[in-house]
């Protein structure tokens, strides 16, 4: 990053320094001499505290547009993701968070039905939950973000499903 007022005053400094510099080698009086090699000692210093304080400048300038970057992102996820989904509660202590059914802007596709991973969703980290397979309580989610499945018990694996009994009374009239 380029501070162009730091950097004119490190060019003054370094042409001022250069000037002392001369002048010791063309005066031939001693305390001439001497003051001006201790001008040019002090000039060294500012020099160098120049160059330090426009590395810190640079710091400081990454740091502020690395937190103005954050501050993007939290105001993106409040305003463009956390409207959108709602938590909803799987089965009994199992919580995700589900697309609402908003009605769309009419300009993008709707999206497809999904769950974000509840601990992720914390971390304002938007991961969508993949079917992985089915165990024998119900369909497993998994979250490719932080590695943990959940379990919906909502959703039966196909051969559990409830058995199919016929009502129909086989004694009629009695
Ligand atoms: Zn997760």
């Amino acid at each position: 990053m380029d501070f162009p007022l730091i950097l004119s005053a490190i060019n003054s400094a370094n042409a001022a320094f250069n000037m002392v510099k001369g002048f010791a080698s063309v005066s031939t009086e001693y305390a001439v001499k001497e003051k001006t090699i201790e001008l040019q000692s002090q000039l060294g210093t500012l020099l160098s505290q120049l160059v330090e304080i426009q590395l810190s400048m640079s710091n400081l300038a990454h740091e502020n547009a690395d937190i103005r970057n954050k501050i993007a992102a939290f105001v993106d996820w409040d305003r463009n993701v956390v409207p959108k989904y709602q938590l909803v509660n799987l089965a009994k202590g199992v919580f995700a968070y589900r697309l609402r059914n908003l009605p769309g802007d009419g300009e993008d596709e709707p999206e497809p039905e999904h769950h974000l991973c509840y601990g992720c969703f914390q971390n304002r980290r938007k991961a969508i939950l993949q079917f992985s397979g089915y165990n024998n309580v119900g369909a497993i989610l998994m979250c490719n973000e932080c590695g943990k499945p959940i379990i919906n018990h909502a959703d039966k694996p196909p051969s559990w499903g409830p058995v199919s009994v016929s009502r129909r009374d086989p004694f009629p009239g009695y």
